[in-house]
């Protein structure tokens, strides 16, 4: 029987990461099993905003510190992930300039680079666009956007220049567990003993959970985005922005369009069986939202969409845990949407916590599975007036 020190089930940007993280922490017998390609699930149909604006002080943390590593990533990992430091600005709406100020001022406390823009700043960051709705906005001057699949490949590649092994078209179809705890996965193609195994499977959890008789309320969602060529005139490329007015965010994509998602788009869907085209609709209601905040879009062409696949938790927030009812077993769930940007803190996390017993980088306490059973769902005091987005959060 094959075996390996640690298996990692999914090879996106978080279980790359895992796998990466894990060898650079000295750990040798690891096993990254895809049951696809590397990036075939959420990350690598990703918008791949990295910023570090979050409502809570917990995922903006993970957010600084994967920052860093987008940063400096060729000498942090190896190879180019295609970050692209455009700046970032989010928008709120009229009546949450308080909370806007709170959240810009927990951020600064925790040494995120970023500020509270005037209107006349605005005007400036994002000319053309139309901000009589905004209540507030915050500037992040070094984050951007990074090329999602890039990442995970060059993810991949430094953990097996590390001594990981990566098996693509291998889909484990079972986490076998023996008396309360792991000792390895069934696959299509045989067993593989192993005493650690994490769990990273994106939006396809509920077959691997079931089983094992967790139950985290996870729900699966297809989520979309639609790019509109620049209409005549504009050539000016401008930062990422989140639109809390609009349920919707945005960035450049390539040298002369810009690539949207919208709040209102997201619906529930069998992750095996999803349209991964754009729906008309959908179509119609980016370009609405788009030209509501800049109006020069209202004549601007669609060049293409795409859907993929997420995996919403029931508060909106990522699972990253040690589950304490099975020994040996780590995982990833419910990314929410949102965890593209924080991959790299979250693979160094999870490496940490298996080889040195626990998580260095950030506490991951808020991110623990039982938060549900004990009734305490993650809750943002100061958010922009939706609780529970997908991607616009
Ligand atoms: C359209 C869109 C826009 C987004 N925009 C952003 C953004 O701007 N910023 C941001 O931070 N995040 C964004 N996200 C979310 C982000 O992409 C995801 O949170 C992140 O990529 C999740 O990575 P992951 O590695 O956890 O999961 P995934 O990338 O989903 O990877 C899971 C992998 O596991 C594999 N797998 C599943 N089951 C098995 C099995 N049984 N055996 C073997 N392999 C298995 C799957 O094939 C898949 O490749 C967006 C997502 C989408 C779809």
């Amino acid at each position: 029987m094959a075996s390996a020190d640690v298996v990692i089930v999914g090879g996106g940007a978080n279980g790359t990461s895992t796998a990466f993280h894990l060898t650079r922490l000295g750990a040798r017998n690891v096993l990254l099993l895809e049951r696809r390609w590397l990036g075939a699930g959420a990350t690598g149909k990703s918008g791949a905003l990295v910023r570090m604006h979050y409502t809570n002080e917990h995922e903006s943390r993970l957010a600084l510190e994967s920052l860093k590593v987008f940063q400096n990533f060729d000498a942090e990992v190896g190879g180019d992930c295609g970050f692209e430091p455009v700046g970032f600005v989010q928008l709120v709406g009229r009546g949450y300039e308080d909370h806007l100020r709170r959240n810009v001022a927990m951020q600064q406390r925790i040494g995120i680079k970023t500020e509270l823009v005037s209107p006349e700043d605005l005007t400036r960051l994002l000319p053309g666009a139309s901000t009589d709705d905004v209540g507030g906005a915050a500037w992040e001057p070094e984050s951007g956007f990074a090329d999602p699949n890039a990442t995970a490949f060059a993810f991949a590649a430094a953990a097996i220049r590390g001594g990981a092994r990566i098996e693509t078209a291998r889909d484990v179809t079972r986490v076998v567990v023996e008396h309360g705890r792991v000792v390895g996965v069934e696959t299509h193609e045989g067993r593989v003993a192993a005493p650690v195994v994490v769990l990273v499977p994106g939006a396809w959890a509920g077959r691997l959970l079931e089983p094992l008789g967790l139950d985290f309320g996870l729900e699966p969602y297809r989520i979309q985005v639609s790019i509109f060529r620049w209409p005549a005139g504009l050539v000016r490329r401008d930062p990422a922005v989140i639109d809390a007015v609009h349920e919707s965010w945005m960035r450049p994509e390539g040298g002369a369009a810009t690539l949207i998602g919208v709040e209102l788009g997201a619906g529930h869907a069998d992750p095996d069986h999803y349209n991964e085209s754009v729906d008309r609709e959908y179509v119609a209601l980016c370009r609405a939202k788009l030209s509501a905040r800049f109006p020069a879009f209202a004549r601007a062409t669609m060049r293409g969409g795409w859907a993929g696949m997420i995996m919403m938790s029931p508060d909106g927030r990522p699972i990253i845990d040690r589950i304490p009812s099975i020994d040996g077993l780590y995982v990833m769930l419910g990314d929410s949407g949102t965890s593209f940007k924080t991959s790299p803190a979250i693979g160094r996390c999870l490496a940490e916590w298996i080889v040195e017993g626990r998580p260095r980088t950030a506490d991951l306490t808020p991110f623990r599975s039982t938060r549900f059973a004990e009734g305490k769902p993650w809750i943002d005091e100061s958010n922009y007036g939706s609780e529970r987005l997908t991607i616009s959060r």
